[in-house]
C-alpha cells in the first residue's frame, strides 16, 4: 500500500462494527477481523496494535501504519484537590478541545465536548466567547472517553456530554457517540449514566424525545422567565421558554424519564424569592430533578451569589416536591468547573 492511501485512513476509533468489518475486507482479510478489532478497541481499551494478540502477524503488520486516535492528548492539569483532571486533546486540523475527569468517592464521571467552541453565545459561558468552529465527529467525541479511561485510575462510571458545544446541534454524532459508549459488545456503559445537556433546542428535544433515546437529558434552564433568559441565552429568541418547558414535559411524559433542570445561580439575574416561585410552579408537575450551579466566574458582567445567598435560595426550595441538589463544580482553580472551558486554536 502506498504511502498516501494510508495517510489518508479513517483513525480506528469511531468506526462502527460494520465499517471495521468493510475496512477488514479492503484489507483483503475476513469480515470477522473487524469484528475483533471493535473488541480490543472498545471491550478491552488496547491502542496498540501490537498488543492484540489474535489478530494474524501479517494483519498487524499492515495496520501498523494506520492511526487509531483521533485525537491527540496535548496538555493535562490537575487540580489542587486531585481530584478533577482537565485534558486538552488537539484534532487533526491543529483545534483543540478540552474534557474533564471527576473523582468523587466511587463515582467517575466523564465530561465530553461536541463541538469546537459553540454557537449559542450564553452570556456566562467562557465556550461561548470562542464563536462555533466545528462539530466534532463521533470518533473525536468517543476518543476524549477512551483517552480519559486511560488517565483515570478507576473505571468511569458516567459520562455527561456538558463539555464544550450544544450536543443537540451536532445532533447526529453526538447520539452516536452515546450509541458506542453504550454499545454491548463495546464499553457496554449503562444509559442512564450517560446524560446529554442542552441549551434548549427545541426541536432537537422533540426528535430526542420521538427517537426514544435511552440516555438521560439534562435542560439548561437558567432562567425563570422568557424575557429574563433573553438577557442570558439568545437561543430563546429562536426557542421560546414556554415552548422549551412544553418540550420538557412532553419528554418526561413519554419517556417516563427524569428530566434534570440545570439552572445556573447567577447574582441578580436569577436568585430571587420569586424565581424559587415561579420554579416551583413551572416544574412541580414534571417528573424532574434541579441541579443548582453557583456561577462559575469567568470574565464578564455576572457575579456568583455570596455562600448567604446561595443558601437561602436553597433553602427557599425546600418546599419543592421534586429532588434539588447543588453543584459545587469541581477543578475550578485549572478552569475546569462548569462553563469554563475554552481553547485557542494550536495554530494561533
Ligand atoms: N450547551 C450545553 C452543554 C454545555 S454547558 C448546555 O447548555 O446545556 C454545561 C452546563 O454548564 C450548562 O448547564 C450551562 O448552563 C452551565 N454553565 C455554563 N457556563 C457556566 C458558568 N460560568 N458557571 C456555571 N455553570 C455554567
Amino acid at each position: 500500500m502506498s504511502e498516501a492511501i494510508i495517510t489518508n485512513l479513517k483513525p480506528l476509533i469511531g468506526q462502527s462494527i460494520s465499517e471495521l468489518e468493510s475496512f477488514a475486507e479492503s484489507l483483503g482479510e475476513k469480515p470477522f477481523r473487524g469484528r475483533q478489532l471493535f473488541d480490543w478497541i472498545y471491550r478491552q481499551e488496547v491502542d496498540e496494535i501490537s498488543n492484540m494478540t489474535d489478530l494474524s502477524k501479517s494483519l498487524r503488520e499492515k495496520l501498523n501504519s494506520v492511526p487509531i486516535h483521533p485525537l491527540k492528548l496535548v496538555n493535562r492539569d490537575e487540580s489542587l484537590s486531585q481530584q478533577t483532571r482537565k485534558v486538552l486533546f488537539e484534532l487533526a486540523d491543529g483545534n483543540l478541545v478540552e474534557a474533564v475527569l471527576m473523582q468523587e468517592g466511587k463515582r467517575v464521571t466523564v465530561c465530553l465536548s461536541t463541538q469546537v467552541g459553540c454557537a449559542l453565545n450564553c452570556g456566562f459561558c467562557a465556550t461561548a466567547k470562542m464563536g462555533f468552529i466545528k462539530n466534532l465527529t463521533v470518533g473525536e467525541i468517543v476518543d476524549q472517553f477512551l483517552h480519559l479511561q486511560k488517565i483515570s485510575k478507576e473505571k468511569i462510571t458516567n459520562v455527561v456530554f456538558m463539555g464544550m458545544g450544544e450536543p443537540f446541534l451536532n445532533y447526529k454524532n453526538t447520539i452516536a457517540a452515546a450509541d458506542f459508549l453504550h454499545h454491548p459488545k463495546g464499553i457496554n456503559m449503562a444509559a442512564w449514566r450517560i446524560t446529554i445537556s442542552t441549551a434548549g433546542v427545541v426541536p432537537k428535544i422533540q426528535q430526542f424525545s420521538e427517537e426514544k433515546h435511552p440516555y438521560k437529558l439534562a435542560i439548561s434552564l437558567n432562567g425563570t422567565t422568557q424575557e429574563q433568559r433573553l438577557k442570558t441565552m439568545p437561543v430563546s429568541k429562536t426557542y421560546s421558554f414556554s415552548s422549551l418547558i412544553k418540550a420538557s414535559k412532553e419528554y418526561a411524559y413519554h419517556s417516563r424519564n427524569r428530566i434534570t433542570f440545570e439552572y445556573v445561580l447567577m447574582d441578580g439575574i436569577n436568585n430571587e424569592p420569586r424565581d424559587v416561585d415561579r420554579l416551583l410552579q413551572l416544574l412541580s408537575s414534571v417528573e424532574c430533578k434541579l441541579n443548582v450551579i453557583p456561577y462559575n466566574e469567568i470574565d464578564g458582567i455576572y457575579k456568583r451569589p455570596s455562600d448567604e445567598k446561595i443558601e437561602s435560595f436553597m433553602n427557599l426550595l425546600k418546599l419543592a416536591p421534586f429532588p434539588v441538589t447543588v453543584r459545587w463544580s469541581k477543578g475550578t482553580d485549572i478552569d475546569a468547573g462548569c462553563g469554563q472551558l475554552a481553547t485557542k486554536s494550536a495554530h494561533k
